[in-house]
């Protein structure tokens, strides 16, 4: 397995600026996110306050594109699903894939929706943010999944191979599902209810039993991603240099906390990437 020097993931304006800034440091990196810019960036109705750029948020993806096309800015399509300390560095989960680096660049954004009520009570009891990682424990089961658009669908498709029956929640609009066993549900889910373990997704006051529930959405939440991480429980707290509590391990944009702003997000994802250069200088020199 190759070695990185920093593991970035997170495929927003930090991650791309941390990645850039990596690139251009000279370091070996990996950039680890499903798509480039993504969901956030494509959205913005009309961006004013990013150097350089005005204009709507697709002609800011395109620019940005543009950009990662002449600097030759790679990125590896995958979702980490876990960041674990290794042997002085991190290895990170991506479904099927492993990636080992000495330092990492937490770049995940947050999640501005909200989540379900009980996602954090039942975390590691049934609620689950990766179908391809976990979807093998509830084969023959009946579960839930939580989809926050439909690039998610095939994830859907997917669990639907292994379990029962699925109930998809697909609050953003009509789904395009193939499997048969798959029950689609218009809006949000209530809640997630259980005892020891999650029993039951709650709609409209009423109970389905379920015996897992996966939510598939754009930010996974960083408790769910990296054990031990000081957080203020939806931020990762970071120093100036963007270092957390965890040596080698830096986190750079919304995920740590306001202004969510694109201009902030590239600043610490800049910053990021020098603090994990400077890190690994001083690993060599011990
Ligand atoms: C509608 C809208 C309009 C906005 N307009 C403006 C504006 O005009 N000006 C402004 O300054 N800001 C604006 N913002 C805020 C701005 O979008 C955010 O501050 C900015 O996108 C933050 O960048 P980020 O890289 O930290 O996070 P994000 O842009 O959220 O990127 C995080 C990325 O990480 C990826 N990711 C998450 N989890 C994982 C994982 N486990 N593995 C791999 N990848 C993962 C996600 O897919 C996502 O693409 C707007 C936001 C919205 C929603």
């Amino acid at each position: 397995m190759e070695l990185y020097d920093i593991a970035i993931i997170g495929g927003g304006i930090a991650g791309y600026t941390a990645a850039l800034t990596a690139k251009n440091l000279g370091l070996g990196y990996l950039w680890l996110a499903p798509e480039a810019f993504g969901e956030k960036t494509r959205a913005a109705e009309y961006v004013r306050n990013f150097p350089s750029f005005s204009g709507n948020g697709v002609a800011f993806c395109s620019a940005l594109e543009t950009q990662r096309g002449r600097e030759g800015v790679e990125l590896t399509r995958a979702r980490a699903d876990g960041v674990f300390a290794q042997g002085g560095g991190y290895l990170i989960s991506a479904g099927k894939e492993m990636f080992s680096a000495r330092t990492v660049v937490l770049a995940t954004g947050v999640d501005l929706k909200g989540g379900v009520k009980g996602e954090r009570e039942f975390f590691g009891r049934g609620v689950s943010y990766c179908a391809v990682c976990d979807g093998a424990l509830y084969r023959g089961k009946t579960v839930a999944a939580v989809l926050s658009s439909p690039r998610y669908e095939e994830e859907a498709e997917y669990l639907a191979s292994l379990a029962e029956t699925v109930h998809c929640f697909c609050p953003y609009g009509e789904p395009h599902f193939k499997a048969k066993n798959i029950v689609v549900h218009a809006g949000m889910p209530e809640a997630i209810g259980g005892g020891a373990r999650v029993e039951q997704i709650i709609e409209n006051g009423k109970a389905l039993s379920v015996s897992g529930v996966f939510l598939l959405k754009d930010s996974t939440p960083v408790r769910a991603l990296c054990g031990g991480l000081e957080t203020d429980g939806a931020h990762i707290i970071t120093k100036k240099d963007g270092s957390t509590n965890l040596a080698g391990l830096f986190a750079a944009g919304d995920v740590t906390g306001p202004p969510y702003q694109y201009a902030k997000a590239a600043g610490e994802g800049l910053v990021a990437a020098y603090s994990a250069r400077a890190y690994l200088s001083a690993l060599k020199k011990h």
